[in-house]
């Protein structure tokens, strides 16, 4: 076992994430390098837990914005969630690392329900556990899902993986050139000047847990095992 920062840890992929340079959808080669990403740290001792989003798929407030029915449109979006899950789950297991999927919403067919003590029973086992379906209620996000899970399972951090944008800024460096990066910064930091990190309700939970979250550039090869062996690369975010 190599010697790292964490040893348990919830990593937020985004849906976005797994869509590569398409932007939608999904890439199964752009899954498959995460997952070959994902097995190098699981070699390393740590224990994984993943909650993956689905706004590659599907995102309920906007279809909300043009007339459908806000909880529907955000059941579809834990369904998407729950097909970036499954697609994840499949890479992962072809990489060769032994994966449970569990889901806030009960789909025994095709995944565990959501049980706490045996999503830690499967991480001490060394199997990842990839969360699907959010946490299973409208208006919810899947940063708050990162954010409620990664304190349940009592991960060590949360690790952020964005796609393309390498910590938080105090703008978006796609179009401000003069955008600063933060190397560090509290919750309450961002909850007042409103960066756009999790949403409210993620910082929230996370600033009164003491969860500490690394936001972290996912598009850069072997980012995920700096930021378990502690390299101070991205922004670290604390109590
Ligand atoms: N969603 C929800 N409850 C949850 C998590 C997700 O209703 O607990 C729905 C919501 O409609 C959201 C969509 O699923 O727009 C996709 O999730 P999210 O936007 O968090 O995905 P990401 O941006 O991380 O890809």
């Amino acid at each position: 076992m190599t010697d790292t920062k964490y040893k348990r840890v919830l990593m937020k992929l985004s849906g976005e994430a797994l869509a590569g340079d398409k932007g939608q959808g999904i890439d199964l080669d752009t899954v498959a390098q995460i997952a070959q990403e994902i097995k190098t740290v699981h070699d390393m001792g740590t224990q994984i837990a993943i909650v993956v989003g689905g706004g590659n798929l599907w995102r309920g407030e906007p279809a909300s914005r043009v007339g459908m029915e806000r909880s529907r449109a955000d059941y579809t979006g834990m369904l998407g969630t729950t097909m970036n899950a499954l697609v994840l789950q499949d890479a992962l297991e072809r990489a060769g690392v032994d994966t449970r999927v569990q889901t806030a919403i009960t789909m025994q067919q095709i995944a565990e329900p959501y049980i706490r003590g045996r999503a830690i029973r499967h991480l001490e086992k060394g199997r990842i556990v990839i969360f699907a379906a959010g946490v299973g209620s409208p208006y919810f996000s899947t940063d708050t899902t990162a954010a409620l899970r990664a304190n349940e399972i009592n991960a060590d951090a949360i690790l952020m993986a964005k796609n393309g944008v390498d910590g938080v800024y105090d703008d978006d460096p796609r179009t401000n050139p003069n955008a600063t990066k933060f190397e560090t910064l509290t919750h309450l930091d961002i909850l007042k000047k409103g960066l756009k990190v999790m949403d409210s309700t993620a910082s929230s939970l996370s600033m009164e847990n003491n969860m500490p979250l690394v936001v972290f550039n996912l598009n850069q090869p072997g980012n995920i095992q700096r930021v378990i062996q502690g390299e101070a690369i991205g922004t670290t975010v604390t109590g």
